[in-house]
């Protein structure tokens, strides 16, 4: 499987792009990295569902989980979690960084504003 995956190509950083670029930022649960381009957006329990919008708006169709301990991947076209390979490290977010994250951004009542 490497239909939609590239190998040398680094995450985009420890947090979702698109919350960190949002005003005000925004604040996630868990993250998911764009396995062809190495965007890092957060997961749909989250609110802002970065990862499926870029998903979405580019083609990129595969994802891996950027949680620490966490190697699934999987595919939007097909909905299945997958094996795949190792991509370019670092291959989650800090440990130190909190879930629901980052530190400082997230509201005391984020269960409210959570999907499930
Ligand atoms: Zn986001
Ligand atoms: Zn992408």
């Amino acid at each position: 499987m490497t239909d939609g995956i590239s190998l040398d190509v680094p995450p985009s950083g420890p947090g979702c792009v698109d919350c960190d670029a949002a005003v005000p930022a925004g604040w996630w649960v868990h993250l998911r990295r764009c396995a062809e381009c190495g965007h890092v957006g957060c997961c749909d329990t989250s609110p802002a569902q970065h990862a499926t919008a870029h998903a979405r708006a580019s083609g990129h169709h595969v994802i891996q989980s950027f949680e620490p301990g966490e190697d699934w991947f999987f595919d939007y076209r097909t909905g299945d979690v997958l094996d795949g390979p190792e991509l370019t490290p670092p291959r989650s977010h800090p440990e130190e960084q909190p879930s629901p994250g980052p530190a400082g951004r997230v509201p005391a009542d984020w269960l409210q504003h959570v999907h499930r």
